[in-house]
């Protein structure tokens, strides 16, 4: 029966290995951590299959050091989800440390326990390390089982460490026929599935979610594009008189910059207004690019007046901004069109249309200022009618 184990095992932990290599090509990158991890894995369980061929001193000390590497690399593959460097030195250093603690007790201590309960407990460390980092990010269901699995990881690590006395043999002889040994395969095959499963799916989610961000946002702005903003207001119902306002924002004059200063610039000129509607985007506001040097900016909730005072700071925000490192010695600006959602409205399309129009009023009227476009409640008409506007226009300040 252990035999088997020992087959089955490191069989299982390659497959897993690969599973992850392809996963890694596909470009999520903490799955060549896991992969690096499981690969080690299968090599450290492996070892013990060279008994009688190999000095016993030798595969000791060798698979405690691959399996140190392999708990490291699992720890590595659980903080690069968090994003930085989390816990990098301490986790270093417990893979050194155990490395030579590895050769202080199998060539100096000749002690078996010793050296069973150094690495487990070394290894146990490693990976309970990032599972203090991940308690605090624990928002998705994904995240909450893999620091479950992990758990369970670790505590098989330190319970083994801490019981070794009583469990495992004093000798290496037998060791391998052993019921510790086959207990200790036992658990492992059951925890390294059960760890594998988790963190390809968590990967494989990371990778949906990624995708899912690029594909709604824009990459020059940042900001959400035509399809992100879609499904950010697909779920706000406009018929509620309170729904909220809607801002739209057009560049002024910004084909002369295109033309005078290059498209990079150009380019620049779109990101710095991105960036002011973001510093003024109150929490829970949408905002989007529309395309070329156009926004769309959903305030949920607020009324008009308010939404004003918002459009007004990101305008006065942006034509405040300083150009002389690109070049351009004159003042920027952007006109913008606001309305609010009415209760009439069949989509949040019909408020964004309104505020078109009104952005196209300030854009006649002048440039550089927030005009104002309230549709009236018509119960006769159904749709508010656009026909049927009220306008204010008020004077760029
Ligand atoms: P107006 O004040 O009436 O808005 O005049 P305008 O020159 O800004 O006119 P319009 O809004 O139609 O100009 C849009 C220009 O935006 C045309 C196009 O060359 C440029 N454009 C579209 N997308 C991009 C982009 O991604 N980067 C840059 N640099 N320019 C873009
Ligand atoms: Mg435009
Ligand atoms: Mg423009």
């Amino acid at each position: 029966m252990g035999d088997n184990f020992a087959y089955l095992l490191p069989l299982t932990m390659v497959m897993f290995g690969c599973a992850f290599l392809v996963v890694w090509r596909w470009g999520a990158r903490p799955a060549l951590s896991w992969a690096i991890g499981f690969l080690c894995g299968a090599g450290g369980f492996s070892l013990s299959m060279l008994s009688g061929h190999v000095p016993d001193a030798v595969i000791a000390i060798a698979s405690d050091m691959i399996f140190s590497v392999s708990f490291f690399f699992y720890g590595q593959a659980l903080v690069d989800r968090l994003g930085g460097p989390v816990f990098l030195r301490s986790r270093l250093a417990i893979c050194g440390l155990s490395l030579l603690l590895s050769l202080w007790s199998v060539l100096y201590l000749r002690d078996l326990h010793a050296e069973l309960a150094l690495n487990d407990f070394c290894c146990g460390l490693m990976a309970l390390l990032p599972l203090i980092a991940m308690r605090k990010h624990l928002h998705r269901a994904i995240d909450k089982a893999l620091f479950a699995v992990t758990a369970l990881v670790v505590a098989d690590s330190l319970g083994r460490a801490s019981t070794v006395l009583l469990t495992a043999p004093a000798d290496i002889d037998g060791f391998a026929s052993s019921e510790y040994a086959f207990v200790m395969q036992l658990t492992a095959s059951v925890l390294a599935v059960l760890f594998a499963l988790t963190a390809l799916a968590a990967v494989g989610l990371d990778v949906v979610a990624r995708y899912r961000q690029e594909a709604s946002t824009d990459p020059l702005s940042a900001l959400l594009n035509r399809r992100g903003f879609e499904d950010a207001v697909a779920g706000f119902r406009v018929g509620d008189p309170a729904a909220g306002s809607v801002v739209t924002c057009d560049i002024d004059r910004f084909k002369r910059i295109n033309d005078r200063f290059g498209h990079a610039v150009g380019d620049r000129v779109i990101m710095a207004l991105a960036q002011t509607i973001r510093a003024a985007l109150p929490p829970g506001g949408i905002a989007a690019r529309f395309g070329g040097e156009e926004f769309v900016i959903y305030l949920p909730a607020m009324g008009a007046a308010e939404a004003k005072l918002f459009a007004d700071e990101v305008r006065t925000g942006f034509s405040e901004q300083d150009w002389g490192s690109a070049g351009i010695d004159g003042v920027l600006t952007a006109s913008f069109g606001l309305s609010g959602t009415q209760v009439t409205d069949f989509s949040i399309h019909d408020a964004i249309a309104r505020a078109d129009e009104a952005l196209y009023d300030a854009k006649r009227a002048g440039r550089n200022r927030v005009s104002v476009k309230l549709a009236l409640i018509s119960p006769e008409s159904g749709h508010a009618g656009r026909a049927e506007t009220k306008r204010i226009t008020p004077q760029a300040g």
